[in-house]
């Protein structure tokens, strides 16, 4: 099972990589923007990958319920894509942290106990 550290860890590099993704061909942002995005991304993808833990505390087995479920996962991307598309400038929250969220969701999701579809 990951532990607290490895779900924080995995937010991070998965915000990372993101950022790396989404800006590396951009002319439009110089290296040090480049590099203050990806930090920031990291960071935001560092406490969306501990999030579901937040909303539903891992102190019993069966402490995965909604916030851990693949619904709820699918029901927050699409809402905040709609959000998103009202207020452009929160891409660089939203993207992160539904990185990192997603990424607590597959290492959850690896364990015996799994995950839930609802
Ligand atoms: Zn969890």
């Amino acid at each position: 099972m990951a532990d607290n550290r490895t779900h924080i860890q995995a937010g991070l590099i998965t915000g990372a990589i993101l950022s790396i993704l989404k800006d590396w061909n951009r002319n439009d942002l110089n290296m040090d923007q480049k590099f203050g995005r990806a930090i920031l991304s990291a960071s935001i993808g560092a406490i969306g990958g501990k999030l579901p833990d937040i909303f539903e505390p891992a102190d019993h087995p069966n402490h995965r319920q909604g916030a851990h479920s693949v619904a709820f996962m699918g029901f927050s991307y699409a809402t905040l894509q709609e959000f998103k598309e009202k207020y452009p400038e929160w891409e660089l929250i939203i993207d992160p942290l539904l990185a990192g969220y997603a990424s607590h969701l597959v290492l959850d999701s690896k364990t015996p106990m799994g995950i839930p579809w609802f």
